[in-house]
This record gives structure tokens, sequence and C-alpha cells, in this order.
């Protein structure tokens, strides 16, 4: 690049490539968890695993400068762009204008009533590598009726192992369940901390989550589930019984409580990390 190319380009024409690079990084904001994603094979990988085509509907949260959105415009039917910062949701839109096939919505995502800015909500299809200090609320907030056809995420490695952590494993608790009790998660590889920039402090990972159709359960079931999970792994450390008859969320009489252990087959002394999700979806339904 020549030195007046480069004054273009950065202002300052003695400035090296570690300079800009720094410089870039030093903008992005931490509070929004900014760490963009720089290595062009994984965005690309990213993007393949969700595997859309020209007849879907995408919405992308969190597309920052573009590390995925460049690898989905022109290739998905239509594409809608939550993004909070509005320096870089400004940026998108200059880069995207005159596109009617893509949409940029400045906002919060855990804000936005997402089936209003979606034409078809329970056929849309997400992807984001989205902010770490938000990973938890995003996948409940996607996992809301209508659901999504399927998420491709890219998260924080230890949430990644908390979704898919196993029974009876120190990882295993009520984010595992809330998520496996109404969709299926596949881990799909890993990305190191080099592949972004600014370089976080934590390893990543790509999930797909892909909700299970027909729905398993009705809103009233999920919400016992979710009240005997929340309860449960409040109280991790102790015993069944004492959980449902004594935890002030649930407060179930000791009578009934041995009643449907005995007809569930489920030790009073069990602790929460050993239940299943099905048998915590029994469970919920038998007792409430
Ligand atoms: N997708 C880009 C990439 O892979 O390089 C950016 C990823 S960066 C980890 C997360 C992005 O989410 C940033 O662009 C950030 O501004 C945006 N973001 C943070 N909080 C958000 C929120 N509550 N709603 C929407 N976007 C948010």
């Amino acid at each position: 690049m020549s030195p007046g190319r480069r004054w273009l380009t950065i202002g300052r024409p003695w400035s090296s490539a570690a300079e800009v690079r720094g410089a870039q990084a030093a903008r992005a904001k931490k509070s929004l968890g900014q760490n963009f994603l720089v290595d062009a094979n994984l965005q690309r990988k990213i993007v393949e695993a969700l595997g859309a085509s020209p007849d879907d509907e995408v919405l992308e949260i969190g597309p920052g400068r573009g590390a995925l959105t460049r690898h989905l415009v022109g290739r998905v039917g239509r594409l809608t762009l939550v993004e909070i910062d509005d320096a870089l949701a400004a940026a998108l839109r200059e880069r995207f204008d005159g596109r009617p096939d893509v949409r940029i919505v400045q906002a919060d995502v855990l804000d936005v009533d997402l089936p209003s800015i979606l034409t078809k909500p329970e056929n849309t299809r997400v992807i984001g590598n989205i902010p770490y200090n938000i990973t938890t609320p995003i996948i409940f907030k996607l996992l809301e009726r209508p659901r999504p056809l399927d998420i491709v995420l890219m998260v924080q490695a230890e949430v990644a192992d908390r979704i898919t952590a196993s029974v009876g494993t120190k990882s295993y608790g009520a984010l595992s369940v809330g998520v496996r009790s109404v969709a299926r998660v596949e881990r799909l590889f890993k990305v190191g901390r080099g592949a972004f920039r600014p370089v976080p402090r934590v390893e990543s990972a790509v999930l797909r989550i892909t909700p299970i159709r027909p729905e398993p359960l009705d809103p009233t079931e999920e919400e016992r589930v979710r009240r005997v999970v929340r309860a449960s792994f409040e109280w991790r450390r102790k015993q069944l019984r004492k959980i449902l008859r004594d935890h002030p969320a649930l407060n179930i009489k000791a009578d009934r409580v041995n009643e449907v252990l005995n007809q569930q087959g489920l030790s009073g002394q069990a602790r929460p990390e050993t239940l299943e999700p099905e048998r915590f979806v029994a469970l919920a339904n038998a007792l409430l």
C-alpha cells in the first residue's frame, strides 16, 4: 500500500499494520462483548454449519463488522441483522444500502420482539457470534415461542460445556436441562482465542441448537418444568425429596412428594444432577 493510500485509510501514514490492528482493537467496546472474528476460514465454517439456502430467512444477532454477514448476504433469501452498537449498525446500513433482502435493526436483541421483525419466525434460521456477557439470556430468548427452525451460535466454551454436559457431571445444571428439554444440541467445533480481535480471555465453541418439532411440551408444562428445574439446581447439594417439599418455589406436601417419587421410580435421596432432562419433565408434570 502506498503511503498516500495508507493515509487515506487510517489517517496516519507511518502506522504499521500492527498499529492499525491495535487501533481497531482499542475501538472495540468491551462492554458490548466486541471480540470480532477475523479468521476468514472460521467465518465460512460457521456460516456453512447453518447451511442456509436462498429460500431461507436468517436472523443474525450481533453482526458487528460483518464477519459472518458477508458470507450470508446474497446467499440467503432474507437477512435480518440485530446490532446494538449504533456506529456498527450505521456502517452496516451504509454497506448494504439498496439491498431489499437485508434489514438492519439497531437495538438490544433482548428488548426486541423477534417475531415482529421476521416474516416467518418459526421458519427462521438464526446465527450469531454473540456477546459473552449475555449468552444465556439470548439463548433463552431464542427458545421462546414461536421457536426458530435452528440456531448456530458461537459461545464461550464453558457455556457450551454447561449446555451439553452429561448427567452427573459438575457442569450439568439448569442451563443443560432448560435447553435440552425443548431442543437438541450439538457441539460442532472449538474456536481458539487467536481467531478474534481483540483476543478474548476464553476459548469459544460453536453450537447447533435445534428446537424439537412438534413441540414436546405445552406452555403450562414448560413453566412447571422450569420451576422444578430452577428450584432443584438452586439447591443442587440437597436431596430431591427435601427440595420438592421445602423449596419455597415448590412447597409440595410431603405425602404428595413421596407418592410421585414412588410412581416415577425416583429415590428421594437422589441429587438433582443425576436426573436426565426427560426425568425432570416427567417429574414436574406429575407433581404440579
Ligand atoms: N458477529 C461479529 C463477528 O463475528 O465478528 C461480532 C461479534 S461480537 C462477539 C458481538 C457483537 O454483538 C458485537 O457487534 C456487539 O456490538 C453486538 N452486541 C452486543 N450486545 C448486543 C445486544 N444486546 N444486542 C445486539 N447486539 C449486541
